[in-house]
């Protein structure tokens, strides 16, 4: 199989090549059509998708359908949304109304949604085009996108490499411009740790800003949908169409809508930004140490101030995710049972017990599997005190680290993953190695605090993923911070040949 490798941005732009904000402008502005950008990302599909498999469903008819609608709207001169035209790759677990819905498990194979999730609704509301449902990690269960029934995702710069996970086809998709940009989800580092390794600005949003109605839950009290984009214009750009109040989610917060596009400048002067310590600790390799110490320099360099910051209880925030994790997948996952929900096997003889075992021992993959026997042991009587409980104080205790540090700096910031991209195959059949990875995402979702990865450099031509951590409900800042970043640097102008 051929590898990848880095390749500049080419001079001339093709259309698959633009990102959302330059693609909508000129379709209002009528300079391109959306149906012949819209071939032009098709085509794309057609040359590099056999490579990477970003996508579960591609529903090429659809699209095409909606690009026509578009184009018509604009010959007609009516108002147009400011996703105008826009190719948007969705996350198989956010549901779409007459697109199947996997979950990229065998238990969802042939679910298709009779509605569309509260994000879906706004895309559409915004003119955008629904593209196809990306690849991921059965369920969300994984850091690699490889626990998925539909076959691994390929990461873009290095084939041979995981292209991170569980949203592993959002972000391939994005950075082999299959798809102009991606929505992901974030239970503990989700999108973030895909786009560190495919080089993918991806943002978790503070839990609550945005309606997790349609998202097929994994981990509720947990989990946030997020954009991941080339750029952090785009990022923005995608945060205010799918932000905002939803009576649907009953955790969904009632703050005014705002147009994050307004807070991008080019300035952090003043700024204070801190270093958690344990972020560069032992299991943090120095390839993913060196870009974020570069970062470091380079705010310095554009008048920002950084601190040596500690998160001491962040040595228990792995045990307490995993526990709590899951111990809400057990409950979640409790429905597909075959006859309400889900794979059905042909042979339904025995009684419910032997049936819903059945059922559920084939339709789900081994990880999933594991993860409710540990969560529903987590949670039964006796252990729950011991485990569960346990973990919502420690959850608190992490809490009230990030409440004392933030009282003294605006962002902190570290790097996304503790390790660069690795092997297909090399940690798949090593649970805990595996949940060593999300060491660093998972404080950010324990604790609800939105979180930004964006491109920070390269080593051995493998991107590595800078990751910055801001207040409640301040994504404004942590975009504005992103976005001087991007300014002032040119990693985000690279794109793997494929
Ligand atoms: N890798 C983490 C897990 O497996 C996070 C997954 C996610 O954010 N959905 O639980």
């Amino acid at each position: 199989m051929k590898t990848g490798g880095i390749e500049e941005k080419r001079a001339l732009s093709k259309l698959y090549e633009l990102t959302a904000i330059e693609i909508s402008e000129k379709i209002r502005n009528q300079e391109i059509s959306t149906e012949e950008y819209l071939y032009s990302i098709l085509e794309r599909i057609g040359q590099v998708e056999k490579k990477v498999h970003a996508f579960v469903t591609v529903v090429d008819e659809k699209a095409l359908e909606k690009a026509r609608e578009i184009d018509r709207k604009v010959r007609k001169g009516e108002k147009l949304g400011c996703l105008a035209g826009v190719a948007v790759a969705v996350k198989d677990n956010i549901c779409t109304r007459n697109i199947r819905t996997t979950c990229s498990s065998r238990m969802l194979e042939n679910f298709v949604p009779p509605y569309d999730a509260t994000v879906i609704e706004r895309l559409k509301a915004a003119d955008a085009i629904i593209l196809g449902k990306t690849n991921m990690d059965e369920f969300a269960m994984g850091t690699t996108t490889e626990t998925s029934y539909f076959g691994t995702t390929h990461n873009p710069w290095d084939l041979r490499k995981v292209p991170g996970g569980s949203s592993g086809g959002s972000a391939a998709a994005v950075i082999s411009e299959e798809a102009t940009v991606a929505l992901g989800s974030d239970t503990g580092g989700s999108i973030r740790c895909p786009a560190s390794y495919c080089s993918n600005v991806g943002l978790k949003p503070t839990y609550g800003l945005v309606s997790r109605y349609g998202l097929i839950s994994y981990a509720n009290s947990l989990e946030q949908i997020g954009p991941l984009t080339r750029t952090v214009r785009d990022c923005a750009l995608l945060l205010s169409v799918i932000s905002g109040h939803d009576d649907r989610d009953s955790t969904s917060v009632n703050l005014a809508q705002k147009d994050y596009l307004s807070f991008l400048q080019d300035d952090i002067k003043k700024l204070k930004i801190g270093l958690p310590k344990e972020f560069f600790e032992e299991g943090v390799e120095e390839d993913a140490k060196g870009p974020v110490f570069e970062a470091a320099d380079k705010f310095e360099d554009l008048g920002a101030s950084c601190h040596e910051v500690s998160l001491p209880m962040m040595s228990y925030a792995l045990a307490a995710y995993y526990i709590i994790a899951m111990s809400e997948a057990s409950s979640n996952l409790a429905r597909y049972d075959g006859l309400r929900y889900g794979y059905r096997e042909e042979n339904d003889e025995g009684d419910f017990d032997t049936v819903f075992s059945r059922n559920r021992r084939i339709g789900f993959g081994a990880e999933v599997r594991r993860r409710i026997i540990l969560g529903t042991y987590a949670l039964s009587a006796g252990y729950f005190e011991q485990y569960y409980m346990k973990a919502l104080k420690i959850r608190t205790l992490i809490r009230r680290d990030f409440e004392r540090v933030f009282k003294n700096v605006d962002v902190i910031i570290g790097p996304t993953m503790p390790v660069l991209p690795f092997d297909i195959g090399e940690r798949i059949d090593d649970p805990l190695k595996l949940y060593m990875c999300d060491i660093l995402t998972v404080p950010a979702n324990l604790t609800g605090y939105p979180a930004i990865s964006v491109p920070c450099g390269f080593r051995n031509g493998l991107p590595v993923g800078l990751q910055i951590i801001g207040k409640p409900f301040e994504e404004g800042t942590l975009l504005r911070v992103a976005y001087t970043f991007e300014r002032n640097t040119d990693y985000h102008k690279y794109r793997p040949s494929l």
